[in-house]
């Protein structure tokens, strides 16, 4: 018996961390034209993801530091008004296990704040950079999410424990493998190294039923040769006929009845 819901062999998360120019105005406060970098996302990346992503009847998971929220309220509108999910990922792309109680509290607060202000309650959490620290789990408890997408001990989702102890959060895996910034931006590999990367460990994955997370950024992803990249990985996929496209509130709704 496989752990996927009936008829489905592995599951396929795809998601977005939504940067935007969040992380390099704060870094490079001076570069402003490494923080115009982050702004193909809202001018052009966005819009071209979510029409290929309609093309295939895709849903994917969104990543949105309240930042990208309160700058680009109606790119965010448009990713919701076509049936994606948001997720929480900080206020400015904080390292958040650097930085002291208080003011991790306030970047919780002002993230999910920004995200209100769209209507948005998320149910999942991911980390800038996936930095943590112990003290982030009790916050991510704390401000009421359903699962947490940091940890890269697993290729299936589980229930996370930590110390010893349940936290009740489900734990969407992760893996700088699968993440195409690497690829893009610190290796600088073609779309077709990054194929090359992908496309086994997808086969794996699906010969074995287990759990494909991918993360991708629109201001990487979103340039015309890798989307189709993309594209064609998404469709290699869809061609096996048996795998299971779900957003990261579907696979964590979906571990919590199976495990909890
Ligand atoms: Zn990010």
């Amino acid at each position: 018996m496989g752990f996927w819901p009936k008829g489905y062999k592995c599951c396929v998360n795809l998601s977005f961390d939504y940067d935007s120019d969040s992380a390099t105005i704060w870094r490079t406060p001076l570069d402003i034209v490494n923080q115009s970098r982050g702004r193909f996302a809202p001018n052009v990346a966005i819009p071209r993801i979510l029409e290929m992503l309609d093309r295939h009847e895709l849903k994917a998971t969104f990543f949105v530091p309240g930042w990208t929220a309160d700058r680009y309220p109606d790119s965010v509108k448009d990713i919701i008004k076509h049936g994606h999910e948001i997720g929480a990922h900080g206020y400015t792309h904080e390292r958040l296990g650097e930085l002291s109680w208080e003011i991790e509290e306030g970047v919780f607060e002002r993230s999910l704040s920004a995200l209100k202000k769209l209507g948005v309650k998320p149910e999942g959490f991911r980390a800038p950079y996936w930095l943590i620290s112990d003290r982030t789990i009790e916050r991510i408890k704390q401000f009421g999410f359903s699962y947490d997408s940091d940890f890269m001990d697993n290729d299936m989702p589980y229930m996370l424990e930590w110390r010893g102890n349940p936290t009740g959060l489900v734990e969407l895996p992760v893996e700088w493998m699968l993440d195409d910034w690497p690829q893009y931006d610190t290796y600088k590999r073609s779309p077709e190294e990054a194929y090359k990367e992908w496309k086994p460990e997808f086969e794996g994955i699906h010969r074995l039923g287990r759990y494909f997370g991918l993360t991708c950024h629109p201001q990487a992803t979103g340039r015309i040769s890798r989307l189709d990249m993309l594209e064609k990985l998404l469709t290699d996929m869809e061609e096996k006929g048996d795998v299971w496209f779900a957003t990261g509130k579907e696979v964590a709704d979906w571990t919590r009845k199976k495990l909890a």
